[in-house]
């Protein structure tokens, strides 16, 4: 099946074909700058040649336009009529406790996805502007799919995903855990089970999806037990730009001494704060390993303070889960930093988790990274978040024609 794999943002679109038999990426590309002017980037899996041009993209149906456009371009699309297209997949960020799996797009689902914009007001919207601006370009006919980043975790007991403050801000506002980063967990985690050549059913897995943001999943038998997301991206693990888990009291603290409103302060906390607030050097992890490197203080200081609460965390789920058969590691940080993979194994041997120095020098590259005898395997595994769009997309037409 022939799936275009949408993930639409307030100003920006992304978009993959995939052929979900074969996996291969047929095209690809990104329309930026829209509602400003507008710029197409492109590939085409005829060649590697990488194509960039000025469109005029006032809205997301002029991006989407453009999109269909260039797939039907002779010489640089992949496609020769719009009908090979057989459905389109749509990353959306929150389906609230509405879903707990990918769905079909109806008038219903698109009403609750609208009523989840509290929970994500900055992500909703624009992925609700991807789905009309592709439903009027493509037409009725054309089956949709809403792929959620929190669906996944949907699955975790209510003792893991509530917070500890009075219950009826639970009932009124729905204020719990919900996780995200969920295509990817779940995703990794299929392809662990391929790996071990056991059963999803069998396995406690751990996946550690260390990107830009950072969360780790506690998986029991192919279900998300605990994650490390919250309400908000902001929970968990501090990251890029985020502080991670604080004492919420130093939100008034702040506010109190610096003269900020609450607003301020969590702007703070999401793009001021995690790796860039305390190395003062940089957000990204190539930047902080340079500095370290060169003798950085707090550079060093900075990945110390990741590497712990990733460790943390790996603690407290194998406690939850009563052990763990596998620890994944992906995403841009957990795929290529060797330093981030060590460092947070170290020390470990008492659980039956052991790194081989040897197999950790690879980078970006599916494989099994442990010592031959270690009880619990390390597995490097390249994320795919828009194949699983795509195979989850196909799943549901398959299913949708079954019934
Ligand atoms: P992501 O959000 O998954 O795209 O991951 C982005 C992060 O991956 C960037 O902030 C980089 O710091 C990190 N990253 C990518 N390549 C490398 C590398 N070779 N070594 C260390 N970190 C890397």
């Amino acid at each position: 099946m022939k799936v275009l794999v949408i993930n639409a943002g307030s100003s920006s679109l992304k978009y993959q074909l995939l052929d979900t038999e074969s996996g291969e990426v047929m095209a690809k590309g990104l329309c930026e700058r829209i509602g400003i002017d507008g710029v197409l980037t492109h590939t085409g899996n005829k060649s590697d040649e990488k194509f960039k041009f000025d469109i005029a993209m006032p809205t997301h149906k002029e991006a989407i336009q453009s999109v269909i456009n260039i797939l039907l371009d002779p010489e640089k699309g992949v496609i020769s009529s719009m009908s090979e297209i057989d459905a389109v997949g749509h990353r959306v960020v929150h389906g609230g406790e509405f879903f707990s799996d990918s769905v079909i797009i109806t008038e219903k689902v698109l009403k609750a996805i609208e009523d989840c914009v509290p929970l994500a007001p900055l992500h909703n919207p624009p992925n609700l502007t991807g789905i009309q601006a592709c439903r009027e370009v493509m037409g009725p006919d054309v089956p949709m799919v809403a792929v959620f980043d929190t669906a996944f975790h949907q699955t975790m007991p209510q003792s893991h995903y509530m917070y500890a403050i009075p219950y009826e801000y639970y009932e009124k506002y729905k204020i719990r855990r919900y996780g995200f980063h969920g295509t990817s967990h779940k995703y990794v985690s299929q392809q662990a089970a391929e790996m071990l050549g056991r059963p999803l059913e069998e396995l406690r897995l751990i996946t550690c999806h260390l990107g830009n943001g950072s969360s780790i999943c506690a998986i029991n038998g192919g279900k998300s037990f605990d994650t490390s997301m919250g309400f908000t991206p902001l929970d968990g693990l501090p990251m890029g730009t985020r502080a991670g888990n604080i004492d919420p009291a130093i939100i008034e603290f702040l506010a109190e001494h610096e003269h900020m409103d609450a607003h301020e302060v969590i702007n703070i906390l999401n793009k001021k704060s995690g790796m860039l607030g305390i190395s003062g050097v940089s957000s990204d992890f190539r930047d902080l390993d340079a500095a370290v490197a060169d003798g950085n203080a707090r550079a060093a200081l900075a990945k110390d303070m990741f590497n712990l609460s990733v460790k943390k965390i790996i603690g407290s789920y194998v406690a939850e889960m009563g052990g763990v058969d596998a620890i994944i590691f992906t995403a841009g940080v957990g795929e290529n930093d060797r330093s981030v993979r060590w460092d947070v194994c170290e020390h470990l041997e008492y659980l039956g988790i052991k790194i081989d120095p040897e197999k950790n020098k690879y980078r970006g590259k599916q494989m099994d990274i442990s010592i031959d005898w270690a009880r619990v395997r390390v597995l490097v595994i390249p994320t795919n978040e828009e194949l699983m769009i795509a195979k989850d997309t196909e799943r549901l037409v398959n299913e949708a024609k079954a019934q």
